[in-house]
């Protein structure tokens, strides 16, 4: 059986969110007022991630990539993993980090089975990393990139959400890399996720970015291949990495979307920019059977929404906070 949605879209992509914690503090993720965390009880075990996973991949997921919060926060990651990689039917499994954990850890991700890797870096000025994400450590998340580099993981993303008056000065700084190092530099509309220290100011859309960017030189157009995600994939001529643009708002890609959440505290989320949500873990703790919980994944997937509704000047906003989604 196959994860088909409405729209006769195949959901093939689990984006597991193993926890709201994090080790910084961005801006744009985290509010200013306190939000209650998850309790330990609240969050999903890893057995019960496990098995929701491998009921998954029986209805036809075969790429999962883990993320949270910060994945690399929560003890024993690197095992599950490993126990992740071993699902017969996983042909790709990748995780989202923001690198501060790195350095201790790339040599037990790569030996877990990972060979990519998709890191979050908003800035390359140390004193605005401090800013961003409240903490001096834009050092040590580089030292990880590197590392990763040198460990031969590819490809590494990096991941940048791309903001007004924050960092939109380093654009072509970050877009340069792309010459120097084989990175897939990846800029990412800011969403409306969830309560934020971001303020009202017009949001910095990747029409803009990439106009901004071809003044460095001809942005040549890489065809998407079946399993990409939904950037728009360019690559400078002469250049070793390339640059892609992630337009969550301002060119939706539902219809190609292919994903799937689980969040920490254990829903299915058919679509990161809509609110609905399906309780996993509620029936499995009450015992249900791996065909009562496979029904949970087809009931969120016929609530697959057609297109999100957030766009452009369109005021409204997610619910739930990203870090508990997973992004
Ligand atoms: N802690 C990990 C990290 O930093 O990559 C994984 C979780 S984080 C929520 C995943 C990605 O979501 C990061 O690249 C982050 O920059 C991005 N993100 C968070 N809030 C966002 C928002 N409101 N709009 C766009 N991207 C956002």
């Amino acid at each position: 059986m196959k994860l088909i949605d409405p729209c006769n879209r195949h959901l093939n992509y689990l984006r597991i969110s193993i926890t709201d914690r994090c080790n910084l503090k961005c801006i744009y993720c985290v509010p200013q007022n306190q939000i209650p965390r998850l309790t330990h009880a609240d969050i999903l075990t890893y057995e019960e991630i496990l098995r929701i996973a491998k009921i998954g991949v029986k209805l036809g997921i075969s790429k999962l990539r883990v993320t949270g919060g910060e994945p690399l926060v929560r003890k024993g990651v690197t095992g599950l993993l490993r126990e992740l990689s071993n699902i017969d039917g996983v042909n790709d499994l990748s995780l989202t980090t923001n690198g501060v954990a790195l350095r201790d850890n790339l040599a037990q991700i790569k030996s877990a089975g990972i060979h990519r890797i998709n890191i979050s870096l908003d800035t390359l000025d140390r004193k605005k990393f401090q800013r961003i994400t409240g903490l001096d450590l834009f050092d040590q998340v580089w030292q990880g990139i590197e590392m990763a580099l040198d460990m031969g993981f590819d490809p590494i993303k990096l991941n940048i959400v791309a903001l007004n008056g924050i960092n939109d000065d380093e654009l072509k700084e970050m877009a340069l890399l792309s010459y120097k190092y084989p990175f897939h530099i990846r800029f990412i509309e800011y969403m409306p996720i969830g309560e934020s220290r971001i303020g009202n100011s017009p949001l910095l859309l990747a029409p803009d970015i990439k106009n901004r960017i071809n003044e460095l030189g001809r942005l040549i157009p890489i065809r998407n291949s079946e399993n990409d995600g939904p950037a728009q994939r360019y690559r400078f001529d002469g250049a070793v990495g390339e640059i892609g643009f992630i337009h969550a708002l301002s060119q939706h890609f539902c219809d190609r979307c292919n994903r799937l959440r689980l969040t920490a505290s254990g829903s299915l989320r058919p679509c990161l920019l809509s609110d609905h949500h399906e309780d996993i873990k509620g029936p499995l703790r009450k015992g249900a059977s791996d065909q009562e919980l496979a029904e949970v994944f087809i009931k969120a997937v016929r609530h697959k929404p057609s297109d999100h509704n957030l766009a452009v000047g369109n005021p409204s906003r997610v619910c739930g906070q990203m870090r508990a989604i997973g992004g």
